[in-house]
């Protein structure tokens, strides 16, 4: 495949930033790679696995010339760490983010964009529970959605930043900010607290052991431990950042699950059947 981008700029270098890394190099979609991490040993892990064709102490320094900057730090940290790249961007560079909230990101990180940068939101419908730049593969984005909120950006830079997802393998799709958090309330934010509440739950029963939560555990169990085992820091900024979507579908998830509490209390068969029914129907549906 051809090079789109001569030099990218990763910001934060964990699951999202190496696997595009891991990507980019697979498919020749980029000159060199420029990595900046907080800790200097995140950096040195990233020259050795080799994702990273050079490391800089500070993000100020890996911008510099880069005709791409990816922000890939969790969300309540996207807004610092633009405010410091900012005045080094080259003009024409296009920088985006892969944060899994939009509308907190465009606000934390538009304002530090020098006129003449394109700046385009996006998010990757992609991931796994581990963390880190040991976590990344080429093939994370392969066949996956990968959503910009690019809100009257440069048509010519998105086209561009499209071609280098589409490049990964990924389907490319835009939306407004505000209803990209609210449809991933419904599709990631709400489930995933459910699975942490779900855990957290098993956790405090004294009746049940440990061993007999591990040894019996279903299916439905067992993907509930591993969402719920997803990065602390990541998932606490996206419930501080999408805090009235998630509030809204939360609260709409209690009075459903409240009806079929009482449906069970009552032994109401009848509205259990349907509302299995319903659901079943969706999934086959989606499928
Ligand atoms: P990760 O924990 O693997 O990597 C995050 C990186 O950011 C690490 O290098 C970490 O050291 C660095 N970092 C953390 N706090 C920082 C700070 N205050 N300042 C500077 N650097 C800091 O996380 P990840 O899964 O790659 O997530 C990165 C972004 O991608 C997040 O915004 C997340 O919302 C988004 N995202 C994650 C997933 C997923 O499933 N993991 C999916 C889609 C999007």
């Amino acid at each position: 495949m051809a090079m789109i981008y001569e030099r990218v700029a990763l910001i934060g270098l964990g699951l999202i930033a190496s696997s595009m890394a891991h990507a980019m190099k697979a498919k020749g979609l980029a000159g060199e790679i420029v990595g900046y991490a907080r800790s200097a040993e995140t950096r040195a892990a990233a020259l050795e696995i080799g994702f990273c064709d050079r490391v800089e102490p500070s993000a100020a320094k890996a911008v510099a010339g880069a005709d791409l900057v990816v922000l890939a730090v969790p969300v309540g940290a996207m807004g610092a760490i633009a405010e410091e790249i900012g005045p080094h961007l080259a003009p024409g560079a296009t920088v985006t983010d892969v944060g899994s909230v939009k509308q907190a990101v465009i606000a934390a990180v538009a304002p530090h964009m020098p006129e003449g940068v394109h700046f385009i939101a996006g998010h990757p419908i992609a991931g796994t529970e581990h963390s880190g730049p040991h976590s990344g593969f080429a093939t994370l984005f392969q066949n996956r959605w990968w959503l910009l909120t690019p809100e009257g950006a440069d048509v010519g830079a998105v086209a561009r930043l499209r071609a280098l997802y589409e490049g990964f393998g990924a389907k490319v799709d835009e939306m407004d900010a505000a209803h990209h958090d609210l449809v991933l309330a419904v599709t990631s934010h709400t489930p995933h607290l459910i699975a942490y509440t779900m855990v957290g739950v098993a956790d405090d029963l004294s009746r049940v052991t440990d061993s007999e939560v591990i040894n019996y555990s279903a299916a439905g169990f067992r993907d509930f431990t591993r969402i719920a085992a997803s990065d602390p820091t990541m998932w606490r900024d996206v419930f501080l950042t999408n805090k009235e979507a998630t509030l809204d579908i939360l609260g709409r998830f209690t009075e459903e699950l409240f009806a079929l509490q009482r449906a069970i209390r009552l032994g109401d068969g009848d509205h259990l059947h349907a509302y299995f029914t319903r659901t079943r129907a969706i999934r086959r549906g989606i499928i």
